[in-house]
């Protein structure tokens, strides 16, 4: 750490199978730093017993070469017995952010993405480390725990990065089979149809949420839909009456992939 002194270090943790979303992130921490450091790990901790942790798409050749092409300065690769020792046993909970949206569906995710970020935070120690707008929630939750526990780091959100038909880059499309994948841009079509119409004036919740539903019910592959409505952009509750700044957001199933967006809207 020695040769890092006194220059800038923006951070970028991955769980790998890099997409223009992730490298949209290296690119403004390399422009932000002096020192760009990325991460790859899949980390245990966030995915419930009944998740695809051990599916989920591991792509290191490739995401090294891309890595090098951006020309980053280092890549932490952590071992997962190294991260999890044996008899680990410290875990961080924000509550009662980590138990919105995407908490209610996936208990105990947001405790092992608070806890791995914290950990790699105090590995890195950097300046600024990244997270992309499309993971809001958990971009809520790093800003809290930063916060709370004094880590001393600029948080910087990102812009949501998107195939050329709207549905946002994610590891996880990977999953998705042709007709699927045709379904998926219905997502990004329902947030926008909500803010359409938050613009023109329909400020009652109940109207866009009935909307957004009858939008992803068109799509028979959408097999189920986990949430998808109105947001406070800090606190997460959903909000009754629109007003300011709200965030549009839903999360649905296709088959047994499980897609998540977002979107915000200031009136
Ligand atoms: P992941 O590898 O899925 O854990 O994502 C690593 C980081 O990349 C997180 O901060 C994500 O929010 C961000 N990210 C993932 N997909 C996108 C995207 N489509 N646009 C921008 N950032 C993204």
């Amino acid at each position: 750490m020695h040769l890092m002194k006194g220059r800038t270090i923006g951070f970028v943790p991955t769980m790998g199978a890099l997409h223009e979303g992730h490298l949209s992130l290296i690119k403004r921490a390399k422009m932000e730093n002096d020192i760009t450091v990325a991460s790859i790990f899949v980390n245990p901790a966030q995915f419930g017993p009944t998740e695809d942790l051990e599916k989920y798409p591991r792509d290191i050749e490739n995401d090294t070469i891309k890595l090098r092409r951006h020309e980053i300065d280092i890549l932490l690769l952590p071992d997962r017995n190294l991260m999890y020792t044996n008899g680990f046993s410290t875990y961080i909970n924000v509550d009662p952010l980590s138990e919105k949206l995407c908490g209610m569906f996936r208990p105990g995710h947001f405790k092992g993405v608070a806890t791995v970020v914290a950990k790699l935070l105090n590995i890195v120690s950097p300046t600024r480390a990244y997270f992309g707008q499309k993971d809001f929630q958990q971009t809520v939750i790093i800003k809290r725990m930063v916060k709370d526990l004094n880590l001393g780091v600029d948080i910087v959100v990102c812009p949501t990065i998107r195939e050329h038909d709207g549905l946002a880059m994610s590891s996880r499309n990977s999953y998705l089979d042709g007709e699927q994948r045709k379904a998926a841009p219905v997502l990004y079509r329902c947030l926008n149809k909500a803010s359409d119409a938050i613009k023109s004036g329909i400020i009652n919740t109940e109207q866009i949420k009935e909307l957004m539903t009858k939008a992803l019910s068109d799509k028979a592959l959408i097999t189920q839909i986990d949430y998808a409505s109105v947001y406070h952009p800090e606190t997460l509750e959903e909000i009754k009456e629109i007003k300011g700044e709200v965030l549009i957001a839903a999360a649905v199933r296709i088959g047994d992939t499980r897609l998540i967006d977002n979107m915000p809207v200031n009136l």
